[in-house]
């Protein structure tokens, strides 16, 4: 390249992790299913061996040693993904609640079990927290009641912008501040990169469920953290030591997915905003929950944090539980499943399904159905969903 500008979120998506192709004469990802790799000698074998169960990248002509420990088409996405979120560093898991787990632990294990929340959160990010399965102790804060929730035993501020299933836009930058020094992560799957970097706000840590928008169409399940390369060296090990690491496969279709990441989220988002409109003016919705909707953005984020509303929307019905079941089950087109962020629409009910184990005090309205807004025409989805309505 002639230029010296850094090159705009759609080149990266296409480009980014593809740097040694050239070099190495190939033109797609190759995938190394190897479990285990030659070792030159005992000694040279057994110090790659202690750098990468350390959590440190490999040096050039050092051997993996075993896959569990280091994979290079996991190496690839994880680079693609830390060019979209400006991170400088990534860490990919088999599964988003990988991603969670070894970020929980790796607090623990510096001696700062506390973990802030913010409410609502994905369901078994909740429950894991709730449960305190992994030696963590929660307090469930607001967005305002951070900075008296924090003590010396913090080590994490977790939070999820756009939040699942409500929609709810928090603030990353004013929590950061509230936040003091502590940590916080954004679980940023509802956003992506394209339309939110919290890195850029303040925050310390990224975390997706890459089997959502990264991948995008439902077939590779993953997870991956962006962070700096300090706190990301806290991280690795504990990937190593308990095994969380992503499969090459997965890694080869979601470092795919991101090239196509940024045309997905904006024809997504494009349609979500017609079928919200759409939703708004039925008699037989109470409210639609999507950030595009008057009292959506109550903040004003959108434009400031977020540059678009997003795909995934939730509405309540009037008739509530059994109105809300009923629709679910009469889609067509629209599949009845959990899950969003892929190529096609999906629908479900929070408070029956994603949200199942979170407190009741915490848990979504039984009138609530959130809809993931895939790449169909607008109108399709709309006469789908009015049809199952009516
Ligand atoms: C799905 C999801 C998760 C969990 O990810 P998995 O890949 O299913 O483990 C975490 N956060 C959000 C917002 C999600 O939608």
């Amino acid at each position: 390249m002639t230029t010296t500008s850094s090159p705009g979120l759609a080149t990266r998506a296409v480009h980014a992790g593809r740097d040694d192709f050239t070099d190495r004469g190939v033109h797609a990802l190759p995938i190394d299913l190897s479990t285990t790799y030659p070792l030159a000698d005992v000694e040279a074998g057994g110090a790659a061996y202690d750098h990468l169960s350390g959590g440190r990248p490999p040096e050039t002509g050092d051997s993996y040693v075993y896959a569990r420990l280091w994979n290079p088409t996991v190496a690839h996405f994880e680079a693609g993904i830390a060019a979209l979120e400006g991170g400088s560093d990534a860490i990919a898991f088999a599964s988003g609640m990988a991603a969670t787990t070894a970020l929980l632990m790796s607090r623990v294990a510096a001696g700062k079990p506390h973990v802030v929340a913010i409410r609502p959160l994905y369901g078994g990010t909740d429950h894991l927290l709730a449960t305190g399965l992994l030696g963590t102790e929660v307090t469930y804060a607001r967005e305002g009641e951070v900075a008296s929730a924090i003590t010396e035993r913090t080590g994490l501020v977790f939070l999820e912008s756009p939040g699942n299933p409500t929609l709810d836009l928090i603030d990353i930058a004013a929590v950061t501040r509230a936040a003091g020094g502590a940590p916080v992560v954004v679980d940023n799957t509802f956003a992506t990169p394209v339309l939110q970097r919290p890195l850029e706000h303040g925050a310390r840590v990224v975390l997706h469920s890459a089997t959502k928008f990264l991948g995008g169409h439902g077939d590779a399940m993953g997870g991956v953290l962006v962070t700096d390369s300090e706190t990301a060296a806290t991280v690795r090990p504990i990937r190593a030591i308990t095994g969380s690491i992503l499969h090459p496969m997965g890694a080869y279709l979601l470092h795919r997915g991101l090239a196509t990441l940024p045309i997905r989220v904006e024809r997504q988002q494009r349609t979500a905003v017609a079928v919200a409109a759409a939703l708004a003016e039925h008699p037989a919705i109470r409210r639609v929950m999507h950030p595009s909707r008057p009292g959506g953005d109550p903040l004003a984020l959108v434009g400031r944090q977020m540059s678009g509303p997003g795909s995934i929307l939730a509405f309540e019905m009037r008739d509530g539980y059994e109105a809300a079941l009923a629709v679910a089950k009469r889609v067509h087109l629209i599949t009845h499943a959990v899950s969003l962020g892929g190529v096609d629409t999906l629908i479900q009910h929070p408070a029956g399904l994603t949200h199942r184990p979170v407190a009741s005090e915490a848990k979504p309205g039984p009138g609530i159905l959130r809809l993931s807004v895939g790449l169909e025409d607008a109108s399709d989805i709309i006469d789908d969903l009015v049809h199952a309505i009516e």
